[in-house]
């Protein structure tokens, strides 16, 4: 039997969604495999560094003040941005961000889970 802790760890590895954890100011604390496959960082080279590496440097910054409007609020966002992979080429990646609340309501981490959608747009 395999504990419920251990499923998690398992079923988050084996994701085929990237999947990241961030503290409250978005910096890397975690990243799983599929991370790796999408943007060519591994955990190793983006830990502690804001997930703003991936930015392509072309959304707009209305988007991103709306993004973090939405999550003070402990809203989940969903969208489309332009990222930047490791070697520098670009792809459209379908976010979602969805704040994780500690015991007492407040914004711990984040949990990031993203899709490269490039070839579907
Ligand atoms: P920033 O310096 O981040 O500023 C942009 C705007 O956001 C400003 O209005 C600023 O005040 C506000 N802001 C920034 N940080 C905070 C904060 N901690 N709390 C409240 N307001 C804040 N960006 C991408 O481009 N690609 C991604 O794949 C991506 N994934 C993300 C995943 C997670 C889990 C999280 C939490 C964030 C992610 N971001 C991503 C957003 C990223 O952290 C940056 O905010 C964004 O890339 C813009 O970076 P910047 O340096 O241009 O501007």
């Amino acid at each position: 039997e395999i504990l419920p802790q251990k499923v998690f760890q398992l079923a988050v590895e084996q994701a085929a969604v990237a999947i990241t954890i961030t503290d409250p100011d978005a910096r890397i604390l975690y990243a799983n495999p599929a991370f790796e496959k999408v943007t060519g960082y591994s955990i190793g080279e983006v830990a502690g560094l804001n997930q703003s590496i991936l930015s392509y440097k072309v959304t707009p910054r209305l988007v991103y003040d709306s993004l973090w409007a939405q999550l003070e609020r402990k809203q989940p966002w969903k969208g489309v941005l332009v990222n930047r992979r490791k070697d520098g080429s670009r792809y459209l990646a379908d976010l979602t961000i969805t704040p994780v609340l500690n015991a007492e309501g407040d914004i711990s981490h984040y949990l990031g889970m993203q899709r490269d959608v490039t070839d579907v747009h």
